[in-house]
């Protein structure tokens, strides 16, 4: 049972693109984009941080994840911004992510969710059943708002065996 949790977490070690809903599966594979607009006083102001595939799925026909540059100007006038996911893990990362949230340009909800997903291992797992059906395998954290403590996200992996997860 252990063992089988090992490699069940093994394989959630990545994160989920949110273009085609795939696993990244390296840290060199993942994208961070977001939509830079203006307000009427003139102000930066930025919405949508998503991870997301670095370049054109291979087995998705050459899919590309990313959000088109010059689709979003011309259908909305946002500008496209981005960085390698790798800017955005590790201690270093952690701090790109802590200015973001200090510049206040983004909307603190979605920093934080853009720092869990990206810095917690096994956050994606947990996130990922939270929109599933599986939801009564989640309890709420002990800290609230939606930050789970590792042995909590160990505690969920334990009780979600089996490969239906793996394929969800
Ligand atoms: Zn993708």
């Amino acid at each position: 049972m252990r063992g089988n949790c090992t490699k069940l977490r093994d394989k959630f070690t990545g994160w989920r693109c949110d273009s085609c809903g795939d696993f990244i599966t390296s840290v060199q594979a993942g994208w961070v984009e977001w939509l830079a607009s203006e307000d009427k006083h003139g102000n930066d102001v930025l919405s949508g941080p998503r991870p997301v595939h670095r370049g054109p799925r291979q087995k998705a026909r050459k899919h590309n994840c990313r959000y088109d540059p010059l689709e979003e100007f011309r259908s909305s006038k946002t500008i496209v911004e981005g960085l390698p996911l790798d800017r955005l893990v590790g201690p270093d990362g952690l701090m790109v992510l802590l200015s973001l949230l200090a510049e206040g340009e983004l909307p603190r909800r979605e920093i934080l969710e853009l720092v869990r997903r990206v810095q917690i291992p096994g956050y994606e797992l947990v996130r990922s059943l939270s929109r599933t059906r599986k939801r009564s395998k989640l309890t709420a954290p002990v800290l609230g708002h939606r930050c789970y403590l590792q042995s909590e996200i160990q505690e969920v992996l334990a009780r979600t065996t089996g490969n239906n997860f793996i394929l969800d």
